[in-house]
Parts: structure tokens; sequence; C-alpha cells
């Protein structure tokens, strides 16, 4: 273990995780098994009590789906992950751990549609609020969305679908200054690229379904604790760290699990009682994915920049979202938190607008029309006819997304063939 946190990104992508003994399977196993044998009562027992670590129950802790959190604790740089059944279960389980009825959280606005819909409609349900602000906004205007039952500050590194790059370390200031911890959702970044508990991020959420995983084969998702965020510093702020839990005999998660308290408790109480676990299987799947994340990933940023350059060069394509182009809003952010790349998602438009747009999408050839991001193959989305489709022209502005906007997800196919693909179609315009 000690030698293993010395390695590189490439090295962790393949050998973190999941270490095999003499004898046993060199390739992380499968443990499909909900259930798992003791000899005594009193094993069993001293597990139930967290007293021994082991596996009982699959609700609860599963070797495959642990040796996966492993190896992506490891690539973020934290001291514990627990993977969940999907990227939303993930979100809402790092807020719901520090969060009850009466609580709020201050969020980026520029954020995946589905944790928008969460945070902004189904937490309120549970008397859970939360006041969106503009990333971009000054650390002053942003400070006045906090309130005395703010619990934590939310944003993500490259938003989906907006592409927008955030101020880590902005936000990770007016957290700590408000006592609360900065939540990072990293999906499109992938730590190969951007590591936010490095710029100062106290925790980190993934949907594993994207770049992770990489050949849409499995929905999934994952939150990493840094360890950094000492719950008992704001001990009145977080009861649920730091007073004792009824639910397990009076455990104070903070005292008695240290910097793993906040990892345990999402196990110990929230898988507990509310599942959404991954499947071992899924979470064998996501593995693969994983050992390749660091070869991936560099080629989707390389086929993503050339395709933004083709685009802004071409007269025919209005306008360009990327931010390795050097004339986009966020290139300097970029260059900062995303020296080595950014991500393979680019948004651009036709001029002529939204029936330009549908008729390009209908003429491509191999690029594929999928409601999908960020795996090997190549495709697009056209969220006015799609995600978006109720919403009125008007109504789509309002919302950010151009009535013209194809997001276009490059993969890792020869870029010479995903340009020409391009190509051929805007040629059939
Ligand atoms: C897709 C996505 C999610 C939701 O993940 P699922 O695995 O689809 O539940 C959350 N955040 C971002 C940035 C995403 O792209």
């Amino acid at each position: 273990m000690e030698k293993q946190n010395k390695m590189n990104l490439g090295t962790v992508c393949i050998q973190g995780g999941w270490k095999a003994k003499k004898g046993e399977s060199q390739v992380l196993p499968i443990y499909q098994s909900t259930t798992f044998k003791y000899e005594t009562s009193d094993q069993m027992a001293r597990l139930f009590d967290l007293e021994d670590e082991g596996y009982f129950y699959t609700r609860l802790a599963n070797p495959t789906n642990d040796a996966v959190a492993k190896k992506i604790a490891k690539l973020e740089g934290g001291v514990a992950a627990i993977c969940t059944s999907s990227g939303q279960a993930a979100s809402m389980y790092a807020i719901l751990n520090i969060c009850g009825a009466g609580d709020h959280i201050v969020s980026s606005c520029n954020i995946y549609g589905g944790t928008f819909n969460l945070f902004g409609v189904t937490l309120p349900k549970l008397g859970i609020e939360c006041t969106f602000i503009d990333s971009d906004a000054s650390e002053e205007e942003i400070q006045k969305a906090f309130r005395p039952n703010t619990k934590a500050l939310f944003g993500e590194t490259i938003s989906n679908p907006g592409l927008a790059v955030l101020d880590i370390e902005k936000f990770a200031n007016i957290a700590h200054k408000n006592g609360v911890p900065l939540i990072i959702d990293n999906t499109f970044a992938t730590p190969i690229n951007c590591r936010p508990f490095e710029w100062g991020a106290d925790i980190v959420t993934h949907s594993t379904t994207k770049y992770m995983d990489g050949h849409a084969t499995q929905v999934g998702g994952v939150i990493v604790d840094s360890g950094n965020f000492d719950w008992m510093a704001h001990k009145d702020k977080f009861p649920g760290l730091t007073s004792p839990d009824d639910s397990y005999h009076g455990i104070i998660y903070a005292e008695k699990f240290g910097k793993m308290a906040y990892i345990t408790k999402a196990t110990a109480q929230l898988m507990r009682d509310m599942g959404s676990i991954p499947s071992p299987f899924n979470c064998f799947l996501l593995n693969l994915g994983l050992e390749t994340l660091h070869l991936r990933v560099p080629r989707h940023c390389e086929n993503a920049l050339k395709v933004a350059k083709f685009l802004h060069d071409d007269p025919r394509i209005a306008w360009v979202n990327y931010c390795g182009l050097e004339d986009n809003k966020y290139y300097a952010l970029a260059q900062k938190y995303l020296p080595n790349g950014s991500c393979g998602v680019i948004s651009f438009g036709l001029k002529g607008g939204r029936e330009e747009s549908i008729k390009f999408m209908d003429n491509l050839d191999f690029i594929s029309i999928v409601t999908h991001v960020a795996d090997a193959r190549t495709c697009v989305l056209h969220p006015a006819s799609h995600t978006h489709r109720q919403l009125s022209d008007e109504q789509l502005r309002e919302a950010g997304i151009a009535p013209d906007l194809i997001r276009l997800s490059v993969g890792i196919e020869d870029v010479e063939d995903i340009i020409n693909d391009i190509k051929q179609a805007l040629d059939k315009q």
C-alpha cells in the first residue's frame, strides 16, 4: 500500500485497487454474491458493530466494488471512495451525507441538467434548499448566497453541456471562509486532466458512465473524499458526522474514523438505508475502462482540439465553444486547471440556425445521434430537438441553450475520418 501511493496516474489506472495475492486471480474478480460467510456468530456481530472490517452484504460493501473505489480514490489523490449505481446517486449522496431538512446548499448554475433538477426540484421536497449562482461571478457576489444553514458549495470542473471551466481555487476559498466543504463534479475533466483536491476541493463526485467507463457499457457513479475537511472544527454545522448516530450504537463518525468519516458514514448509513449500489459486474466493466483512461483521455482531447479548430475555421459554422480554443472565454482558466487538455466535448452552431443543425445531424455517416457523451465513439445530440424538446426558442435561450446548439462528443477514432464525416455532412447542406 505504501508503495502504491508513489505511483504515477498511468500506473494507478492499471495497478491500483486490486492486488492479487499468491494463487489469486490476476484480473480483478467479479464477486457476484450478495453475501459473505463467517464461522462464528461473534465474527459477524463485530462487523455489524463496525469493530472489524469485512464483507457481509453487498448493499454495504463488496470486494469488486471496493477495489474499483480504491483505484478511483488513488487517481483523485483522496483517502477513500464509494461507488454508486449512477452519477445522479453520487451527487445525491454527496449532499445527503451532510444535509438534512432545514439545510441549504449553494451551487453553480453551470451544471448537468439532472443535477440542476435534483438540487432545484427534488432536494427542496426533502427540505434542502439550493441557491444557484453564476460560477463566473465575483467572490463577493457568490458570498451573498450563503446563509447560516448553508452546508456545501457545489460546481463542475467543466460543465456539461455549457463547457464552462470552474475557478476551483476561488470556489474553495469561498467554501472554506464559510466553514463548508467544496464538492466538485469532475466527470468531464477526469483525474487525468484535473485533480480538484490539489486546488482545495474537499469532495469529488463522478458520473463513471462517461470517460471513466469510456465504452458506454455501464451507468455508475463515485464519491471521493480528500479527507481534508475538518468536520470537528465545524461541529455544530455537521451533527451527522460529529454527534452520536443512534442507528449505529451512538458512534460519532468524525471521532471514530477521522479522515475516513465521510465515506464511512455514506457507506454505513446512506447505503444501508437507501441502497443505490452498483452491481459488481458493472464495477468490473468500469475497471476495464479505468485501465485505459490515461491513454484514452489525451486522445479525446487531441482529436477534439483538431475538430474544434476545423469547425472554427469553416465559414458555414456560426460559433464554436471549446475551452482549448484561444479565443474561448474560458481559455485562461483552462490553461491553469487543465494544462494537458480539457475533454472531448465541443458545442457549436450552424449558420441558418435550428433547421440547418437538424439537417446536418441527419447527414452524418458514422457519427451517431445518441443521448450520451464521453465514450470512445464520436456522437452528437441536438438539445433543442432532444433533451430540451418541450422548450420554445425563447425558453431555450433562457436556459442558456442556443436553438442551433449541437453537442459533439469527439471519440477516439482516427481524427481525419471524424473531420471528413463532418465535412461531407456540411457539403450536403
Ligand atoms: C452524466 C452526468 C451526470 C449524471 O450521471 P449518470 O451516471 O447519468 O447518473 C452527472 N454529472 C455530469 C457532469 C454528467 O455528465
